[in-house]
């Protein structure tokens, strides 16, 4: 089944990339009773102002918030070095230097490996305050702290296949400029991916993808009919148009969208070159490069 059509239309969300609705997965194994009762009382009582601290265990002040393993001391009983307040973070442009600046050793084969010494873990053990989020694929190839040269605490990533977006993923990706004033979004796809062969190949052949695979796909779709439109390397026009497409709907998304107006909040979409290590930009909004 290549349809976007949802199984239970009382549970359908918006595919972010078409407008469509697709089936919400966890409303497809739970009762509508329990789904309201789990998900409206641990999401929409607790909200994300109170899952900030449980997750990223900061706080706005700088305070050390208890984490669920007690982790404001090191295992030596010293207080953990803070990091920078979030009044210190870079700008969207210098955010992404620093992406750049580690890319380049990358692609250099100098890697400096930064913040992955034990010191490091304990110095970012009670808070954390990372300055970019990078949306990338799932590809084993394409680890974003490798190629940018990053270390613990860096960088929130998230990771799909394709990089595709719904509304479990844009709420993660959300996260970090929204509760962490984190100042950068990175959209990050590249050569010979996987997820996208797949799914051109399903898309043209009229075939269907086994489990939940066909999710991936269907995000997928509307890139694979640019790529036709433009020529060329069809995986590779399909991976840079949905590059695009992601970047836009970040761009819109309401969360994001008056963060990245007021300046607060830079996105690059980006290509990542399996056979050089070297990410190019491919468009930008609110960042300098
Ligand atoms: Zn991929």
């Amino acid at each position: 089944m290549m349809s976007a059509a949802p199984r239970h239309a009382h549970d359908a969300h918006r595919d972010p990339y078409t407008a469509e609705s697709v089936a919400d997965p966890i409303a497809d194994r739970t009762a509508r009773p329990d789904r309201r009762r789990v998900l409206g009382g641990a999401l929409a009582t607790a909200g994300l102002a109170l899952l900030g601290p449980a997750l990223a265990g900061c706080t706005d002040d700088g305070t050390a918030a208890a984490g669920a393993g007690g982790g404001a001391r090191t295992p030596t009983g010293r207080a953990p070095r803070s990091t920078p307040p979030a009044h210190g973070r870079p700008s969207p442009t210098e955010a992404w230097a620093r992406l750049a600046a580690g890319n380049r050793l990358w692609v250099a084969g100098r890697p400096q490996h930064p913040h992955q010494s034990t010191e490091r873990r304990w110095e970012v053990s009670a808070e954390q305050h990372p300055f970019a989020t990078v949306v990338s694929c799932i590809d084993s190839r394409v680890p974003p702290e490798a190629v940018f040269d990053q270390g613990i605490g860096d960088l929130f990533v998230i990771r799909t296949g394709g990089e595709s977006l719904d509304d479990l993923v844009i709420g993660s990706v959300e996260y970090g400029p929204v509760q962490d004033d984190v100042p950068l979004i990175v959209v990050l796809g590249h050569q010979r991916c996987g997820a996208v062969r797949a799914a051109i190949d399903a898309i043209d052949n009229g075939r269907s993808l086994p489990g939940h695979l066909d999710r991936v796909a269907d995000a997928l779709r509307p890139a694979v009919a640019d790529a036709h439109r433009r020529g060329g390397d069809l995986t590779d026009q399909t991976v840079r148009a949905h590059v695009s497409r992601t970047v836009a709907v970040l761009e819109r998304d309401p969360a994001l969208t008056d963060r990245v107006r007021r300046g607060r909040l830079g996105l690059v979409g980006a290509y990542y070159e399996l056979d050089t290590g070297r990410v190019s930009v491919l468009e930008t909004s609110g960042v300098r490069v």
